[in-house]
């Protein structure tokens, strides 16, 4: 690996340096960085512990990205600009806690002495005028100016200005490269990412996976490099380290990390014995996973009704279906918030039931203070692509606080295994790979500033919608980690369809209660579950992650209101 690295400068043991990389005169690069290949960090520079910085960033004299900013590729940061963390510094107030995140999209540039507030995004592109001070966030391709900074037009990806004007809509060429940009309600993109004449703006993903591979790119690349090195791929060092790094974040004691989260359920429910006959309640209202693992088994899911403004279980209707075959409730945190898991373990406590969360969508939620995966006896989640902690491939883990439990399910895991080729129970093939665990490390390192910005997100939607738009609530004392970002509409088909025209996927979770799905229906006829009918006929999910722009949101929120009629 070739990197220059002057002699002055400070190079903290621990930092990720990528290829090509120069450190120039005097600079201090603190040992949590990670810093992408091809990059210039000049004279004096400084970059802290939570700082990510993308491949070829220009970072001219005088520079301190502090903790909690990200810069991605091509980025180019002027000399003495100016990041902020804290937005309203005390001396005497200890604030370390209150870092606020910023985002410096790629391509864009910070010209001299510009000053980036903390909490905002520069966009793709854009291009931020010597000594500007910039406190909201940046459109792609904005050309800003002045203190505070106001978009004054736009900048081409090669740097030169755009003849569009600031809002509506219109076309125009790079006069250096000939590049096509198209002005859409007031966002500019490149042609080819536009939609065609008559929608408006570029294409968006329902959930981005690509640009947090790009600003997590070089410590993923780091821990897959060592699996790859080490070569211990099946239960090498990763999956403990991972087990016990996930075991502190929720309270749990114990981790078991397994192949799904679909395993998790079904390990867990082996685990606390549940056999043929057995009935375990649960929600109509979820990804089918959850009752597969019950029926599986031989058990017989009981489906309880959910309530209206949460769309999980509804506790209070648990209780009357409690008969003396009843071995367990599985409640599912749906779109990152927990049910009401009190009530929960209270009814499960008087009449000796287990109580196994379906966390596959709620991993870092808490509930009452407490995190989601810890609340009840057993807890169980999900690594797939998409969940707010996901891998690149199938991955799951089980918590719990009781190691007789925890032993089996870690027997259970590897079929039964209790010594080498000592089976002393029937288990599985569950086992999570070592490169998978090293890849949900490595993403772990941003998973809260990731859920600071998912819930960014959703408070601006519910700002944006202002009351005009039916969503999914919080229930007090809750803090969701919005897997989704659920509404309720009426006209859901129109919704949808006008949506689609305007290039903004959007998805349903989940149309048809389980019990009424084919395979389920020997199991519906005793379920009364008309809200979970409603539910599945008007919910919709609209897109939703931690490196959303703010104009794709603004985009979506006013294609939903247009389309809702509101
Ligand atoms: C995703 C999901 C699962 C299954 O997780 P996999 O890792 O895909 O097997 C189970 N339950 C719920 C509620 C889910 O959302």
């Amino acid at each position: 690996m070739q990197q220059a690295i002057h002699p002055s400068a400070i190079v903290d043991e621990g930092a990720i340096l990528g290829e090509g990389t120069r450190v120039w005169h005097f600079a201090h690069v603190c040992g949590g960085a990670r810093v992408g290949r091809g990059c210039s960090l000049g004279q004096n520079v400084f970059v802290g512990n939570e700082v990510v910085i993308g491949n070829n960033v220009r970072i001219q004299n005088n520079v301190s990205v502090y903790d909690a900013v990200t810069i991605q590729d091509d980025a180019f940061c002027g000399p003495s600009m100016v990041f902020t963390n804290v937005y309203n510094p005390r001396s005497a107030i200890p604030r370390k806690d209150q870092y606020r995140p910023t985002l410096v999209r790629r391509g864009a540039t910070l010209g001299a002495n510009s000053t980036i507030v903390c909490g905002t995004t520069v966009g793709q592109y854009a291009f931020v005028a010597a000594g500007a001070v910039v406190n909201r966030d940046v459109p792609d391709f904005a050309l800003m100016a002045g203190v505070p900074a106001r978009q004054i037009g736009w900048m081409s990806r090669f740097g030169e200005r755009l003849d569009l004007p600031l809002r509506g809509d219109a076309e125009t060429t790079c006069p250096h490269t000939g590049e096509r940009y198209v002005l859409k309600n007031g966002v500019c993109a490149l042609a080819e990412q536009a939609a065609p004449a008559g929608q408006s703006a570029g294409k968006m993903e329902f959930i981005d996976l690509k640009s947090q591979y790009q600003a997590l790119r070089p410590q993923i690349h780091a821990r897959m490099q060592t699996v790859l090195d080490h070569g211990n791929y099946i239960m090498g060092p990763e999956v403990q380290e991972l087990e016990a790094h996930l075991a502190e974040y929720t309270g749990a004691s114990d981790c078991v990390t397994v192949a799904s989260g679909t395993e998790a359920l079904l390990i867990a429910l082996m685990a606390i014995g549940i056999e043929p006959g057995d009935e375990v309640i649960t929600t109509p209202f979820s990804f089918i996973a959850t009752a597969e693992v019950i029926v599986l088994l031989g058990a017989i899911p009981v489906f309880v009704d959910i309530e209206p403004d949460t769309c999980n279980i509804n506790a209070a209707l648990i209780e009357e279906k409690i008969t003396p075959r009843t071995r367990a409730i599985l409640p599912v945190s749906l779109y990152g918030q927990p049910a009401d898991m009190d009530q929960i373990n209270a009814v499960a406590k008087r009449h000796g039931l287990f109580v196994i969360e379906d966390g596959a969508q709620s991993f870092g939620a808490t509930y009452k203070g407490r995190k989601s995966c810890s609340l009840s006896t057993i807890g169980c989640t999900s690594f797939f692509p998409s969940k707010p902690l996901g891998c690149y491939g199938d991955g799951g883990a089980i918590f719990t606080s009781d190691a007789t439990l925890a032993q089996a399910m870690r027997e259970i895991r590897i079929h039964g295994q209790s010594g080498r080729y000592v089976h002393t129970r029937v288990g599985v093939g569950g086992r999570m790979d070592t490169l998978q665990c090293a890849i949900v490390l490595a993403k772990l390192e941003r998973f809260d500033w990731e859920l600071a910005q998912r819930r960014r997100i959703a408070a601006r939607y519910d700002e944006l919608f202002d009351g005009r738009i039916d969503v999914v609530r919080q229930r007090p004392g809750c803090a969701s980690v919005f897997a989704q970002y659920t509404i309720k509409v009426a006209n859901r088909a129109e919704v949808q369809a006008e949506l689609r025209e305007r290039n903004i996927p959007v998805a349903v979770h989940y149309p048809v209660p389980i019990p009424m799905q084919p395979a389920y229906a020997k199991h519906g006829p005793s379920a009364h579950i008309p809200v979970a009918e409603e539910m599945a006929r008007s919910v919709m999910s609209l897109p939703m992650g931690p490196y959303m722009d703010d104009a794709s949101l603004e985009r979506v929120a006013a294609a939903v209101l247009h389309a809702a009629g509101r």
